[in-house]
């Protein structure tokens, strides 16, 4: 059976976790280099993208969960997860892992006040998907190899490129497991 890693650092891990757990795969937290092995793809929940980028180098686990990605690994970056995805944030030099071909801008919806849930239209999927935006990134350009899977009022918020899927929004904090079937089925 699928074990989906969840990268253990901060954000709605447990809420990941449950989304996985409802399709049936089993679910490992990732706190240490040495559990990358033991698992088939790597969530990256949201959270703060500065403090989890930190603490990726504090563990030691930037280098290999980088190295592992580059080498086919699928992984499913939501919110500061999409952020820890992206080459390129806007202002920003921070530290990253920096595989998927998107610039990317920071709390572009606003701040926490500013959440919102809306549904989205996505490619591949029969019903519309609700997504939760909580301080959300938005993607402002995108390489030739990213495939737009959902837009939010003309600006991409699904992307896909090769084993790398990335949302702006939250699945998790919805009752659709229908991004993470998605995300397990590219496994
Ligand atoms: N604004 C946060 C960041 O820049 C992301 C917010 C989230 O993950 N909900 O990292």
């Amino acid at each position: 059976m699928k074990t989906i890693g969840i990268l253990g650092i901060q954000g709605a891990i447990e809420e990941h976790e449950a989304s996985i757990r409802r399709l049936g795969l089993n679910t490992l937290w990732v706190k240490g280099a040495e559990d990358l092995k033991k698992i088939d793809g790597i969530i990256l929940p949201g959270g703060e993208s500065t403090s989890m980028g930190k603490q990726l180098e504090w563990f030691g686990l930037m280098a290999p969960l980088r190295k592992a990605i580059a080498g086919g690994m699928p992984a499913f970056g939501t919110c500061a997860g999409m952020i820890l995805l992206a080459k390129d944030i806007e202002g920003s030099t921070q530290t990253r892992i920096g595989l998927m071909d998107i610039l990317v801008r920071r709390n572009a919806y606003g701040s926490q006040l500013d959440s919102f849930v809306t549904d989205l239209k996505v490619k591949g999927l029969k019903a519309p998907l609700p997504a939760v935006f909580i301080r959300a990134p938005r993607i402002e350009s995108y390489g030739p190899e990213v495939e737009v899977l959902a837009s939010y009022k003309s600006h991409p918020v699904l992307v896909r490129e090769k084993n790398l899927l990335a949302a702006s929004f939250h699945p998790e904090l919805t009752e659709s497991t229908a991004l993470h079937r998605y995300f397990t089925e590219m496994i």
